[in-house]
């Protein structure tokens, strides 16, 4: 039986000598080392005087670790131990180091299932773990670099239509979360424009027989935040030995920022491109880096020319140029620049051409450093040509003004005189300077100041054109009077640009306005003196020959008589015109019944017209309290020429009503009519409508001047309703007595 085991042992160290991979056998409990081979000697760095001792004695630095406890466990259980990648601690050369193993401690059992023995065998795999370790060391510094320039790694497997994605890829398609993902789910990702250019883009390089580069700039949507990202991916697909992509992968970076920046550069880059301003750069030696294109054009640069192969001399002439350098340059202003006018030079014409520049120092962003000068142009002959255009109609116009013989001038919105022509000087006692601005109301007449300024305040709050009469001193120190009209200029929403003034001397006008007045008031007042004894003659001449029952002559005084009643009336309206004219004409208010007034003065000409019936429709019930004699005056006024002016006509309406407070009397015919442009001028003085058969209707035009001139005085409103032919309907509206209406 000892034979039997030693053979047996004999045959075992045959074997385990034999064995490719460390091999040794212990026995019994406590782990005697019963066979080693080289390859294990060497792994405990022993010689072979180690066999048949316990191989905690033999190799005693195993001692606190795991292995003696494990085979005693394989021992007692017959289980076998299998370890991969494990680490020892083994004196080699004198030094503990760490050795890492795949090894098995089998149990061989005995018939009774007892272990009688364990192999243990064992590889070496410690440059293997150190690769692998390295390796990982790598790619966890690879991983890191890749995060910290912000470069996320994707793989897809075409099979499977698998996706990995690490964390930053993740993020940057608006993944949230660690679930799988497929393919499908990550186009979903992209931007429904971009989609079908990256589908192509990955059938291209997963396809064997292209195996196309892929690189790929597109967007995606973040699902989340809905922030739409540019990113750039990089990748290629590997085959395996089918032929067929098993595996693409790459990079993915976001590019976003670089996008916009580029996109904004552009912006910029085009904006000043096309600006019509003329824009450049030069650095610090003068030598162009860019100009852009209203710079070529208004230099006479060819788009297709290299401006950096040109300098500050082919833009200015050698004293600009100088000028440049050495006063303007030394003054660009580190924030403000330098703003100024001086002229370029054509490239090709050698023009000098006068721009508005503006200098400003080019830095460098980063260190602050002065790298440049930028400037920009403005070409300034457009503005100079208007400007000499304008210079030139004002002198015409000024010359045009001056020419006139009138007074001519200007104002602002705000009424302040800003122009005056020459003829003022020969008629003011001031000088134009003197009469700008409000300079002119010193110059007014005191009695017609105020009256004037609160017409031309008028004039200046509405727009409506303004007019007055008023005296101004003139250079004698006299005054004279002047007609001043003027118009304001408005732009389309009604707002005064300017007003533009006239004044005429009318001391003239107004002299024999006077002169007439007083020869007016004169003359009547003279002719009403025989006027009236010639009338108390006739009277005494109709008694006599009455008694004398000689009607044949009585006849003819009759006439007279008449004749001498409207003499009479002629003159009264003459004085009546003076007394106007000279403010003298006297009221004397009473309070009477207005209707009852009426039909007097209509009862006492009905007397005397034949023809015409007087219709009455008085129906005001009011009392007045007014002047009865001038009232009686107005009303006899309008009835006489209603029937005067109504020849063929049989009747007139006479009408009085109350309306608003206020009495009101019209009177209807049905005669010749108005023009309605003569409707106005019928109330002016000594006006008449010219065409109307003078002989047929006697006058001198009076009468209703008379009429207005009174009804105004009483406060009062009078008017005409006419049209040719159809006769015409004069009315006035007087206010009525202190709550005094009769009934
Ligand atoms: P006169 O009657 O003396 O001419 P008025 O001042 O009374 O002066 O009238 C001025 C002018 O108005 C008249 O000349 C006439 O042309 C016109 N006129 C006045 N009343 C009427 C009327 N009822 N119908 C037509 N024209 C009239």
């Amino acid at each position: 039986m000892k034979m039997d085991q030693n053979n047996s042992k004999s045959r075992f160290n045959d074997i385990i000598d034999a064995a490719p991979s460390a091999t040794a056998i212990y026995h019994t409990r406590e782990i005697i080392i019963t066979a080693a081979n080289e390859q294990m000697l060497a792994f405990w760095g022993k010689d072979a005087s180690v066999i048949g001792k316990p191989l905690i004695e033999a190799v005693p630095e195993l001692s606190g670790q795991p292995f003696f406890a494990l085979l005693q466990k394989v021992y007692d259980t017959g289980v076998t131990h299998h370890a991969e990648r494990d680490g020892a601690e083994l004196l080699i050369d004198g030094k503990l180091q760490t050795s890492y193993f795949n090894y098995t401690y089998k149990a061989i059992l005995d018939s009774n299932g007892k272990t009688e023995a364990i192999i243990h065998s064992a590889i070496n795999v410690t440059p293997l773990v150190k690769a692998q370790q390295e390796l990982s060391e790598t790619q966890e510094r690879l991983s890191l670099a890749l995060q910290s320039a912000e470069i996320g790694t994707w793989e897809l497997a075409p099979i499977s239509e698998e996706v990995y994605w690490d964390q930053r890829c993740r993020e940057l398609f608006g993944f949230e979360g660690k679930a799988d993902i497929v393919y499908h789910q990550v186009l979903d990702c992209i931007f429904p424009e971009d989609k079908q250019m990256v589908i192509d883009a990955v059938a291209a390089a997963v396809d064997p027989k292209r195996l196309a580069n892929y690189d790929v700039r597109y967007r995606t949507l973040g699902n989340a935040s809905g922030k739409i990202r540019w990113v750039h991916c990089k990748g290629r697909a590997y085959l395996n030995a089918q032929g067929i992509a098993y595996r693409f992968a790459g990079t993915v970076r976001d590019i976003t920022k670089e996008v916009n920046t580029s996109l904004s550069e552009q912006q910029m880059l085009s904006l000043v491109n096309y600006n019509a301003d003329v824009m450049s750069i030069a650095d610090m030696q003068g030598h162009l880096i860019y100009m852009n294109h209203a710079g070529r054009k208004l230099l006479g640069v060819a788009e297709g020319v290299d401006v950096t192969t040109m300098t500050a001399r082919d833009f200015y002439e050698p004293e600009e140029l100088k000028r440049v350098q050495e006063t303007i340059i030394p003054q660009i202003d580190n924030e403000r620049g330098w703003t100024g006018t001086l002229y370029l030079k054509h490239s090709q014409t050698h023009e000098a051409i006068p721009c508005q520049v503006n200098y400003i120092l080019v830095k460098n962003p980063i260190t602050g450093e002065i790298i440049g000068r930028g400037a920009t142009a403005r070409d300034l002959r457009p503005e100079l040509k208007a400007k000499e255009k304008l210079a030139q109609a004002m002198k015409e116009l000024e010359f045009l003004a001056n020419s006139v013989p009138t007074v001519v001038w200007t104002a602002t919105s705000e009424g302040m005189i800003d122009f005056v022509n020459e003829q003022w000087n020969e008629h003011s006692a001031v000088t134009i300077k003197d009469a700008l601005g409000a300079g002119w109301t010193t110059q007014v007449h005191p009695d017609d100041l105020e009256k004037t300024l609160i017409i031309w305040k008028n004039s200046l709050a509405t727009g409506l054109p303004y007019q007055a009469e008023f005296r101004l001193k003139d250079k004698h120190e006299r005054y004279r009077w002047w007609l001043v009209r003027a118009v304001a200029l408005k732009d389309n929403n009604h707002n005064i640009l300017k007003w533009y003034g006239s004044n005429t001397d009318i001391t003239e006008q107004k002299e024999l306005q006077r002169q007439k007045d007083d020869f007016l008031g004169i003359a009547s007042h003279e002719l009403k003196t025989p006027v009236t004894s010639i009338k108390a003659y006739a009277q005494i001449v109709e008694m006599m020959l009455k008694r004398s029952g000689d009607d044949k002559n009585l006849e003819l005084i009759h006439k007279m008589n008449n004749q001498i009643n409207r003499l009479t009336n002629l003159i009264a309206d003459l004085l009546d015109v003076t007394k106007i004219n000279t403010g003298k004409l006297a009221f004397k208010p009473s309070i009477f019944d207005f209707d009852q007034l009426v039909a007097e003065v209509a009862d006492e000409i009905q007397v005397t017209s034949e023809q015409h019936k007087i219709e009455k429709k008085l129906n005001s019930n009011s009392l007045v309290d007014l002047d009865r004699d001038r009232l009686s005056q107005v009303i006899s006024n309008l009835i006489t020429n209603a029937i005067k002016y109504s020849p063929d006509a049989k009747k007139i309406i006479i009408q009085t009503e109350v309306s608003f407070n206020e009495v009101q009397f019209s009177v209807q015919d049905f005669g010749i009519g108005i023009a309605s442009d003569k409707q106005e001028k019928i109330f002016e003085q000594f006006y008449r409508v010219s065409n109307t058969n003078e002989y047929a209707f006697p006058g001198l035009g009076l009468g209703l001047y008379i009429s207005v001139e009174i009804i105004k005085q009483m406060n009062g409103r009078i008017w005409v309703n006419s049209e040719p032919d159809q006769g015409a309907s004069f009315g006035f509206a007087l206010p009525l007595a202190n709550g005094n209406q009769k009934f």
